[in-house]
């Protein structure tokens, strides 16, 4: 099946816009501009069940209709700042088929009625950046962007920014703090973006692969994006794989494929290598709680792992095999989360930082019983407790692992650690 996001993986040079026009590029933003009001186009979005894909799963044309009708001032915000761990999606989507995003981004700015499109981009994604810059100026200068486009009365411009790598800037109020040159830090919601946001305007914040799916919705109508997948969770979906597979690398897949069909399939992953045995997965990067072999039977949707106790976020698989210490997996993901915490809210910087500290421990040999339940009572205290996501992303990867592989943290105990802190008990007595 022809590609719906990848369309570069079928069309060499599709990120040139006399391609892209040639394979039916901007007919979508044509048909909204020119035969749709913007309600028929939030109407057509909204019935065709497109969710959020950068991992939380909000439907796109809902949160476009939060934006107040007849706002002066809106903006339509792009996140590319891709910073989950095993997330390269954007990355792709941005360098070789760039039109697309960028279509998608001016049909939704139609949709709210803005006149200016932010597209806030991972500052390390240079070679990306260079194509998704080549190709504003190609639509600035074929009039699909700037004054009255495609002749209609409709005027939008566009403008890149490079963040400088903070994970927490994927974060839409963070991100928009750092549009603006403040911090990039969250803010407490409310308000919430879609009534006060970048400049304090409504603005509404979508993923790069999110709206990479609006051209063709347009173009095809909502029954067809409908008819791929399951019910709530329509339309196609790019996976990045990684870790123990034999081919790495992103997937277009429609929803509902198995998680073992993408990991072993020949079209897909290609199984483990080396003949090793499955032992884990991290579904959506280091944010989700991972899952054993008995949840890979799951359909890759935003339910399909509910009753595993995951998610699918942004399909982000990063696959592990037998030889994998899931004790340093989860001190892996515990130092990334440290590192990548903003410091502005107690529980997430300082409960970030002493999961790491007793992980480190443990994983040295030098942890002793209690520092297991020290580390479950650290992450137990993170949860819920914090101004952003980001403290509930930090804690399951370490609540996970404690769940499914407990073993192995006890197995780095040492007896000796036992009996020196019985003694160190006893002295203080
Ligand atoms: Fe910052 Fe962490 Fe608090 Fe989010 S949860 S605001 S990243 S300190």
């Amino acid at each position: 099946m022809a590609h719906i996001l990848l369309r570069h993986r079928d069309i060499e040079n599709i990120r040139k816009l006399d391609i892209y026009r040639a394979n039916g590029g901007y007919e979508g933003l044509k048909k909204a501009v020119t035969d749709m009001t913007p309600d028929d186009v939030k109407n057509v979005v909204r019935a065709s069940g497109l969710r959020g894909r950068g991992g939380a799963g909000f439907p796109t044309g809902i949160k476009w209709g939060f934006i107040p009708k007849g706002a002066e001032e809106v903006y339509v915000v792009i996140n590319t700042d891709e910073s989950e761990t095993g997330t390269f999606k954007d990355r792709e989507l941005s360098e070789f088929n760039p039109h697309q995003v960028i279509e998608g981004a001016i049909i939704a700015a139609y949709a709210i009625g803005a006149k200016v499109i932010y597209n806030y981009f991972r500052g390390e994604f240079m070679d990306a950046a260079y194509a998704m810059e080549e190709a504003i100026q190609e639509c600035y200068a074929h009039n699909l962007l700037g004054e009255n486009i495609l002749g209609t009365d409709f005027s939008c411009d566009f403008h890149c920014h490079y963040g400088a790598g903070a994970y927490i800037c994927g974060e839409e109020t963070a991100l928009i703090n750092s549009l603006m040159g403040d911090l990039g830090q969250p803010w407490s919601k409310p308000p919430f973006p879609a009534l006060e946001g970048l400049y304090a305007k409504p603005t509404v914040v979508n993923n790069t692969e999110t709206l990479a799916n609006v051209p063709p919705i347009i173009v095809n109508g909502a029954e067809w994006y409908t008819s791929m997948g399951t019910g709530k969770s329509a339309g196609p979906k790019i996976v990045c794989l990684s870790g123990h597979v034999n081919k790495p690398g992103n997937y277009e897949v429609i929803m509902g494929a198995t998680y073992r069909q993408i990991i072993f399939d020949e079209k897909y992953g290609g199984g483990i290598p080396d003949g090793k045995a499955f032992k884990a997965l991290l579904p959506s990067g280091g944010s989700g709680p991972v899952i054993t072999e008995e949840a890979l039977d799951a359909p890759l949707t935003y339910e399909g792992l509910t009753e595993h106790g995951s998610v699918m976020g942004s399909a982000s698989l990063i696959v592990m095999d037998e030889t994998t210490d899931m004790v340093w997996a989860a001190l892996k993901m515990s130092h990334f989360f440290k590192h990548e915490s903003c410091g502005k809210c107690t529980p997430c910087r300082e409960g970030t930082f002493w999961m790491e500290r007793v992980l480190k421990r443990i994983y040295a040999g030098q942890g002793t019983r209690r520092d297991i339940e020290v580390l479950g009572s650290v992450a137990q205290q993170i949860g819920g407790r914090t101004l952003c996501a980001l403290g509930d992303f930090a804690i399951n990867p370490v609540l996970s692992t404690l769940k499914h592989f407990r073993s192995e943290y006890e197995a780095k105990i040492r007896e000796t650690n036992e009996i020196l802190l019985t003694a160190v008990a006893i002295a203080a007595d």
